[in-house]
């Protein structure tokens, strides 16, 4: 990891240090410590000293907490580590390839701190080779696909890459004239404001990459209003400055923020600092996040419920789950079915599709689904469907 990060907080950041350990956490009672050391060791912990801090310990229940401590339950037998089968979408080491206009490079695979819902935790434990930090092949398998207009560097986490490292990346998409957008998936402005707040290298070389007719668009990851410290906005404020659209998009997390005026909170302060709500994602069933999931259905009526409490702005996400086959929206539950819709689809006759299911207070995911009354789920997409989709 780049611990040398560290070296280039400016003062207000203090010298942040990175903690790899449960006995570094002095708050953690010695009585808990075993079984949570025997969690991690399954599923590793990472955070950061100034993360930490934002944690209330007389509060149980404290959401910080809940995103970065980790929990017995995450050992209940449940879920499995490639929940969406990206392995099925994987046209090369590290390069992920589902829809037809965007690719994905797994450029890194560590994060500032490791979020204990993590869908993608795979990457972190031993033995995992999945990301591959030389992106020359993929840079290649871009260049070589003009139909690629969207690169989103994800892993892990791109900004914990050097500056040197990614503002190659940068400058090498820029190269490629058919890559318009460059998406960076990063929890870093919630970890580590600093990151970019003390690089001005990075600052400026956001500033040139990101162009008027080719932006970079930052895809933050805040789950909870309590991650928008004044060094946090700071940091959004940085993005912007220096030319990068900023949305936010997180997932649907049980005890953290599957309540409604938790939701619209976090909705309304992402909206009113300029990095607004995107996606809110129904959580993977990923091995190790059964403590963490919540239903479709209550999901949908905290979603909705959330949504209601905003202004337009703060209106803006979609709930959707991001299945194998597609990104599927939840458009609606009435008291006997479930309304999907494919809002991208890995198929292309899938594409817009609206599916009803028989509503189940109990399904977490697509596959726990039955069909309405057995017959094929599938409606054909109305003009008026296929048109929004392809305006949105
Ligand atoms: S920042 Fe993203 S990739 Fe990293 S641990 Fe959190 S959810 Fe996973």
């Amino acid at each position: 990891m780049d611990e040398h990060l560290t070296a280039r907080c400016t003062p207000s950041s203090g010298r942040l240090k990175y903690l790899r350990h449960l006995h570094q956490v002095p708050e953690i009672p010695k009585s808990e410590l075993a079984r949570l050391e025997e969690v991690a060791r399954q599923y590793p912990f990472r955070t950061n000293t100034y993360y930490i801090g934002l944690i209330n310990w007389s509060e149980p229940k404290d959401p910080v907490r809940q995103i970065i401590i980790p929990r017995r339950e995450e050992l209940n037998d449940w879920g499995s580590l490639d929940a969406s089968s990206e392995s099925l979408v994987t046209v090369s080491h590290g390069i992920q390839h589902k829809y037809p206009h965007t690719v994905l490079l797994l450029c890194n695979e560590i994060c500032g701190g490791y979020c204990r819902y993590c869908f993608r935790k795979r990457l972190f434990m031993d033995g995992c080779n999945e990301a591959n930090l030389d992106v020359r092949e993929g840079l290649r398998y871009i260049a070589d696909n003009p139909d690629i207009t969207n690169v989103l560097l994800t892993g892990g986490d791109p900004l914990m890459m050097s500056t040197r490292r990614l503002v190659a990346i940068f400058a090498a998409l820029r190269e490629i004239p058919h890559v318009r957008v460059i998406r960076i998936g990063s929890k870093m402005p919630a970890f580590n404001p600093w990151r970019l707040l003390g690089d001005n290298e990075l600052q400026q070389a956001l500033q040139m990459y990101s162009e008027p007719r080719r932006r970079i668009y930052l895809m933050a990851h805040f789950d909870h209003a309590r991650e928008l410290t004044d060094a946090a906005v700071e940091g959004i404020a940085c993005f912007l400055r220096n030319g990068v659209i900023c949305v936010n998009q997180c997932p649907l997390i049980r005890g953290i923020n599957d309540d409604p005026a938790v939701l619209a909170d976090l909705f309304q302060q992402l909206a009113w600092i300029g990095c607004p709500p995107y996606y809110v994602f129904q959580g993977r069933p990923t091995a190790g996040n059964q403590p963490y999931s919540v239903p479709i259905v209550q999901g949908w009526e905290i979603f909705r419920e959330a949504l209601r409490r905003g202004s337009g702005l703060a209106r803006r996400p979609r709930f959707v789950m991001s299945h194998k086959t597609g990104k599927i929206e939840i458009l609606a539950v009435d008291d006997t079915r479930i309304y999907l819709r494919y809002h991208r689809a890995r198929d292309e006759e899938d594409r817009g599709r609206v599916m009803a299911f028989r509503r189940d207070d109990a399904a977490f995911w697509l596959d726990d689904l039955d069909p309405w009354d057995n017959e094929p789920p599938m409606f054909e997409p109305s003009p008026l469907l296929e048109m929004s989709d392809g305006l949105l």
